[in-house]
């Protein structure tokens, strides 16, 4: 088969391997689709090297259809679509036992340091068919859409830290997939009005096509200004930071009312240190909280609402490369070109 193995920083290698021959407990799925995320570029670049093997088949997010079920295996008939949960955790860690999977100390991913999605098949290892992290969809829908599980998951993971109430103004500073993704939630989840920033006016119009309320363009408008006015001056009730900007922290915070909640949603550049006016959250008593990867239990949210259509997928795959080019997708998605890049083998 084909496949994209990750020799080293800047080096991914597409080409003929074999074939992964599975165990009687493990399960072989034939990819449909892996979309490409920003994890997957700064692995490229050598940026991330935490918990990244090396000759590995890369990707992450990843959907497709049973092809061959270990004889041990119960409930995956050949030819049904699947979607992974690609953290595999040991269940038996502090965090583990403790329902915080998702910052499991001895998490693997696939795509990270088991062979990922950027391949014709992916053999999807016993420990995580048994605990369940491959889903079978209830719609066959294009793999494309319900690869895009994965990053939705991380999302469904950040509102339950940072909660939207009914009738909140939610700030989204972002509107890359990320960013879109916690505007519909916040939508989905009761918001009154969702204001999106970003300095794109390709990725503003996707946010208003989604649904927010207010887009404005930090470069050349008041952000303060917008949140003021829509806020009676208050300041918003959410702000949710999806760009990896430390200096965005601070911002965040003076634009919460008192009271109001910040989620650090997106990982910072470098050692992420933010300089921050802590009376800001001492005095008007600000909840800040972060998100870390995904539960078992939000993927499978995050699949449901994109199987019922209730969270918008198609119009954000904007871009389809052929496995041969995955080199080619990832640079495209460093690019920042469109919204979300698939590969389709
Ligand atoms: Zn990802
Ligand atoms: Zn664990």
């Amino acid at each position: 088969m084909l496949g994209a193995v990750f020799r080293g920083p800047g080096r991914l290698e597409v080409g003929e391997m074999e074939t992964p021959e599975i165990g009687p407990d493990e399960v072989l799925v034939k990819v449909g689709a892996n979309t490409v995320c920003g994890t997957d570029v700064r692995i490229l670049r050598g940026e991330k090297t935490r918990g990244i093997g090396r000759d590995v088949v890369l990707g992450h997010e990843l959907a497709g259809h049973v092809a061959e079920a270990g004889r041990n295996v119960r409930g995956y008939e050949v030819g049904a679509p699947v979607a992974l949960a690609p953290a595999i955790s040991c269940l038996r860690c502090f965090y583990c036992r403790r329902g915080m999977e998702n910052v499991c100390v001895n998490k693997r991913i696939v795509g990270n340091v088991v062979d990922g999605g950027l391949a014709e098949y992916v053999r999807v290892p016993a420990e995580a068919v048994q605990a369940g992290n491959l889903f079978v969809a209830e719609r066959d829908l294009p793999s494309e859409y319900l690869a895009l599980a994965e990053p939705l998951a991380c999302c469904v993971r950040g509102l339950e830290n940072y909660r939207v109430e009914l009738d909140d103004v939610v700030l989204v500073m972002g509107a890359g997939p990320i960013g879109l993704f916690h505007l519909q939630l916040a939508l989905l989840a009761g918001a009154r009005t969702v204001i999106v920033s970003n300095r794109s006016e390709e990725r503003r119009a996707f946010a208003r096509e989604l649904g927010a309320s207010v887009t404005v363009d930090p470069t050349s408008e008041d952000l303060s200004e917008v949140v003021a006015e829509h806020t009676h001056g208050l300041g918003v009730d959410v702000a949710v930071v999806c760009i990896g900007v430390a200096s965005l922290v601070n911002d965040a915070l003076g634009l919460a009312r008192k009271g109001g909640r910040v989620n650090l949603f997106a990982g910072f550049a470098g050692e992420g240190v933010a300089e921050v006016e802590a009376n800001l959250i001492h005095y008007n008593e600000l909840v800040v909280s972060g998100a870390s990867d995904t539960r078992r239990a939000d993927y499978e949210t995050a699949l449901r609402l994109i199987e019922s259509g209730r969270i918008e997928v198609e119009s954000m795959v904007t871009h389809r490369f052929p496995l041969g080019e995955a080199a080619e997708a990832i640079e495209a998605s460093a690019r920042r070109e469109g919204i979300k890049v698939a590969v389709v083998p």
